[in-house]
């Protein structure tokens, strides 16, 4: 499949999402996540019109930036080790994946001005998955103060697989309520208007719930 194809579909079902939850498609950015798919395959998203790109490995969003230079937006979406940040931390436009104090010490020494950051919150508590539990977050941004080039930008959270789509409704609600209490405490450096949330199996569900960031990979790029 083209990526412009699947694009239109998935144009088509953020639309029926948004009409649905009464919000403008518009407020809904798409980051095609390119980490499966070769440099080409980046290169046809492009065409396709899109603009942001997704890559969860510091080696791959290298490679990827090496041949596709600084136009599309580059979004760093997966864990993030504190050594790696110098290497991403001049290309990136958003990192994703911030969830501990290490961590924004560092990429706050490294950057050279505010970088758009997403709180990762693990909002189904499973073992595996990264990110603070819900009842850290508050704390957590608020020590983030003390670190001028973090700007938290919104909250991130990546859903379990599974296909209870009322279990998935409740993760992404929970993202949104959260989202709600950061901008009630009204910090500078935390304006949290983002919410990046939903993936290929769940994005319909993660638009109705206020994502403003969905991150794609199979079902628009495909897997490789
Ligand atoms: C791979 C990945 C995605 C995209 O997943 P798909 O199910 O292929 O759409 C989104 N977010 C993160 C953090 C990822 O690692």
């Amino acid at each position: 499949m083209k990526v412009k194809d699947n694009l239109a579909v998935i144009h088509e079902k953020i639309e029926k999402a948004c009409l649905k939850a009464g919000r403008k498609t518009d407020e809904v950015n798409i980051v095609a996540v390119t980490k499966y798919v070769s440099i080409d395959r980046a290169k046809e998203a492009l065409q396709a019109g899109l603009v942001h790109l997704g890559e969860n490995r510091d080696d791959g969003l290298l490679r990827k930036y090496e041949a596709l230079g600084e136009e599309p937006i580059w979004h760093f979406i997966g864990s993030l080790q504190t050594r790696k940040v110098k290497q991403i931390i001049h290309k990136a436009a958003y990192i994703h994946s911030l969830d501990r104090i290490s961590l924004a010490k560092e990429i706050n020494k490294r950057a050279n001005k505010p970088v758009k950051c997403f709180v990762q919150v693990n909002v189904s508590g499973e073992a595996s998955k990264h990110g603070l539990v819900p009842e850290e977050v508050e704390d957590f941004i608020q020590q983030l103060q003390a670190y001028p080039n973090i700007v938290v930008v919104g909250l991130m959270t990546m859903a379990p697989h599974i296909h209870d789509q009322d279990a998935l409704r409740t993760y992404f609600r929970k993202l949104k309520e959260l989202q709600l209490d950061i901008q009630q405490l009204g910090l500078d450096n935390a304006p949290c208007r983002e919410l990046s949330m939903g993936m290929s199996n769940d994005y319909e569900i993660a638009v109705e719930e206020g994502a403003t960031f969905v991150r794609l990979g199979t079902s628009l790029v495909g897997e490789g």
